[in-house]
């Protein structure tokens, strides 16, 4: 059997975390089993889906480099959702039901009140045609249901093991709404059994949904697929992260700067009993995952240890890795492999290097000396050691500074640092003064 998975997002948005999160796993489960990887696009709801958010999303698994073996869009296969529409209606197993949301609404309470559980009470199944053809009359329009067996639906989960939905305390499902639009249920369903999907893995706000949706595969004579869901993401502290995910979209966090790998890193690794640790690429994540290694509990997804990761990517990169990048900042083609190798260190992330570029390539804005301070830096120039500049020249230097002020420690470093860079932490200032030079450091000192 060749694996055949796939990440059906609705193109109501870009993605963030969360769902990247559904694509990696699927990704990397297929990949690391030698199998195919399909993008099916869910725009089924034709006023909240555009095609900007379509091509959004591409860009952003394209960016990650999740790249899809085959794509489509469920707009396309209308057709394939009316032909099963028509097999689950004349099979008695898609009933007609006119109740009003408010009907539905009051149905539900009065259950509660009654102690019992709000399962919908199938009044659309015992309808008369007499009764359907009144409720047409008053000019109200049918929405559908599926046909529930009843019956408790087992698969063996891939992450949460045996799973048993008993399928008589859920509402039998609505398919097809009152102005005759698709929910995502049936043409999910259609295009797993027409597309040969073999998993279908997917976060467990779903586990519900497989229950009706496994009892459709047989209801339309598909193979069911094995499942996979996946607990969600929570933030790190602990709380859920749906507020947020606005501002953790993939293509912010590629504006702020966090490398791809980094978020794969952390996305494949949390929630499961491998430790959190950067990966140089997807081919590596993919042959080291598994399902047995995701854990049941949510899966902490915590920016600092993304920022971390990141930093670990920024530290390793070359000059030539990076040369492109920074000719994209502010001074950035000024920079070179002497300046990278300097200020990478102490980046967390390439575009940090924009605070760097000034420093050394030109101007920085004269900082606030408190007190004395000022007049140290501008008595310091006096002690500064002949010739050119090396990294020897700040041990010397400082050396002489200390014994004719009487200065130490932070108290002798940090205006230095100041007055020199304008920051008050940064690269080891030996190294600092030498790409500096003379010329540039006695205008900052003066
Ligand atoms: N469009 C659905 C969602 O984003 C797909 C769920 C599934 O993978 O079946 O929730």
């Amino acid at each position: 059997m060749t694996v055949k998975v796939r990440f059906a997002p609705s193109p109501t948005g870009r993605l963030h975390v969360g769902n990247v999160r559904t694509a990696l796993i699927n990704w990397l489960f297929a990949k690391g089993q030698g199998g195919q990887f399909v993008l099916r696009i869910d725009d089924t709801d034709l006023e909240r889906s555009t095609k900007e958010y379509e091509d959004g999303i591409k860009e952003d698994l394209s960016w990650l480099g999740l790249e899809w073996d085959d794509t489509f869009k469920q707009s396309d296969r209308f057709a394939e959702y009316d032909k099963a529409t028509e097999k689950l209606k004349a099979d008695g197993l898609l009933y007609a039901c006119y109740e009003t949301s408010e009907e539905l609404d009051r149905k539900r309470k009065i259950a509660l009140s009654r102690g019992r559980p709000p399962v919908y009470d199938r009044a659309g199944l015992n309808l008369t045609e007499e009764e359907k053809a009144a409720f047409e009359a008053e000019g109200r329009k049918p929405h559908w249901r599926f046909k529930l067996s009843g019956n408790p639906c087992e698969w063996t989960d891939l992450v949460r093991g045996p799973q048993s939905i008993d399928t008589s305390s859920i509402s039998d499902p609505v398919l097809i709404r009152a102005d005759g639009s698709y929910l995502y249920t049936l043409p999910s369903v259609v295009d797993d059994i027409d597309a040969n999907i073999t998993h279908v893995v997917r976060g467990e706000d779903h586990v519900t949904n497989s229950g009706a949706q496994i009892e459709i595969f047989k209801a339309l004579g598909g193979t069911t697929p094995q499942m996979a869901h996946t607990p969600l993401l929570i933030g790190a502290d602990g709380q859920g992260l749906s507020k947020r995910l606005g501002s953790l979209s993939i293509q912010q966090l590629g504006q702020d700067g966090i490398e791809p790998v980094a978020i794969a890193s952390l996305l494949a690794k949390i929630g499961t009993s491998d430790a959190v640790e950067l990966r140089d690429d997807l081919q590596t994540l993919a042959s080291e995952f598994s399902f047995d290694k995701i854990g049941r509990a949510p899966a902490r997804f915590d920016e600092k240890e993304l920022l971390g990761l990141n930093a670990e990517i920024t530290h390793g990169l070359s000059f030539e890795d990076v040369k492109t990048r920074l000719e994209e900042l502010p001074m950035g083609d000024q920079a070179n492999e002497a300046f990278w190798t300097l200020v990478s260190e102490n980046l967390q992330k390439v575009s940090e290097a924009a605070i760097w570029l000034p420093v050394f390539f030109g101007d920085i804005s004269k900082p606030e000396l408190e007190g004395d301070d000022a007049s140290f830096i501008a008595g310091a120039a006096a002690h500064l050691p002949e010739g050119e500049v090396t990294e020897d020249t700040w041990k010397e230097w400082t050396n002489a500074l200390k014994e004719a002020t009487g200065r130490k420690g932070k108290q002798l470093f940090m205006p230095l640092r100041l007055a020199l860079t304008g920051q008050s932490h940064g690269p080891q200032m030996n190294k600092v003064i030498a790409l500096l030079g003379r010329e540039k450091l006695l205008a900052r000192l003066s």
